[in-house]
């Protein structure tokens, strides 16, 4: 029984180490595919005015086709950047190609999401306006999209992070929300233009009762702090319609799009354009 005990925790420890090797290697690819431009792309998918259903943004969302595993998810690798401090060169990259297409989208917000450790590293603000000014764009053109947790370390530093950032004329939108532990709190400390309801409370509406209370608790909450309201993962009419009810202003899901590269999101803008004319 000993033996077999020893055996197993052997077996234990190895897989702990393959599990461990296997982040290595992806990590270090992750570092190939940067280094050569190769794999990395980003997509765009599109939001949707709740009034006019017209395209009034687009979310910037990084892809990874890897050589041998296919498409891997932003969910895997970006928390894997952030681990091994890859999330700095990546998010200048992201940021980087996202500013040159909103050079070509001149009529459209385009958001981009910003992870906290890139958000706090040191010279981010000066970066970013080195990177506006190369791409030849206004900051107003560009909505931030952040989370809670730029807010959990320093509060005082993330707040004169956020307020330096809208005195330079970026869009500030709170991604997740909901999803936190204060998020209620957080919205009076920091002065974003725009609440992103997260999934999760988007997907129960027309099924659960209380679903739609909650919605439009939080739209109203928004609208009285001067705040636009976005709803990520609408999938269903029953959802769409309920938000519009809220008085939702911005709609984003699969329900309208899925993210995708940008030469297809230039032959969706031209449809739009041509049903303009009809
Ligand atoms: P997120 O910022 O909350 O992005 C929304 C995610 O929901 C995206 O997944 C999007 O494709 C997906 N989605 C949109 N509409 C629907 C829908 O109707 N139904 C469902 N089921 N899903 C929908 P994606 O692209 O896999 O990204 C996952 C997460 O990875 C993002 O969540 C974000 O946290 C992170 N991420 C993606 N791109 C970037 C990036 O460029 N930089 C950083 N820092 N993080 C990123
Ligand atoms: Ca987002
Ligand atoms: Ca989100
Ligand atoms: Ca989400």
């Amino acid at each position: 029984a000993k033996s077999r005990g020893r055996g197993q925790f052997c077996l234990y420890e190895a897989s702990m180490d393959s599990e461990v090797k296997n982040r290595q290697l992806l990590a270090s690819e992750l570092r190939e595919a940067l280094e050569h431009n190769q794999g990395l792309m980003l997509w765009y998918q599109p939001i949707i005015c709740t009034h006019s259903e017209k395209i009034v943004g687009l979310e910037a969302l990084v892809r990874w086709q890897h050589p041998q595993q296919g498409m891997i998810s932003p969910a895997t690798f970006i928390p894997l950047a952030e681990e091994t401090g890859l999330i700095i060169p990546l998010g200048e990259w992201i940021l980087k190609q996202a500013f040159t297409m909103a050079k070509r989208w001149p009529q459209l917000i385009v958001a981009v999401n910003v992870s906290p450790l890139q958000l706090r590293s040191r010279n981010f603000i000066e970066q970013l306006m080195q990177l506006v000014a190369n791409a030849g764009i206004a900051p107003q053109q560009i909505e931030l999209e952040i989370t809670e947790g730029i807010l959990i370390d320093d509060e005082h530093e993330a707040n004169a992070l956020v307020c330096s950032l809208r005195e330079r004329g970026f869009h500030l939108a709170l991604d997740d929300f909901g999803t936190g532990y204060s998020s209620l709190s957080y919205l009076s400390r920091f002065p974003v233009n725009t609440i992103k309801i997260d999934r999760a409370f988007i997907q129960p509406l027309g099924l659960v009762d209380n679903a739609t209370a909650i919605v439009r608790a939080v739209v109203d909450l928004g609208h009285a702090m001067h705040l636009s309201i976005t709803a990520e993962g609408v999938e269903t009419r029953e959802q769409y319609q309920a938000l519009v009810a809220a008085g939702c202003d911005r709609l984003q899901g699969y329900l309208f799009h899925r993210a995708q590269p940008p030469e297809e999101i230039n032959a969706l803008l031209a449809a739009e354009i041509v049903d303009d004319d009809s």
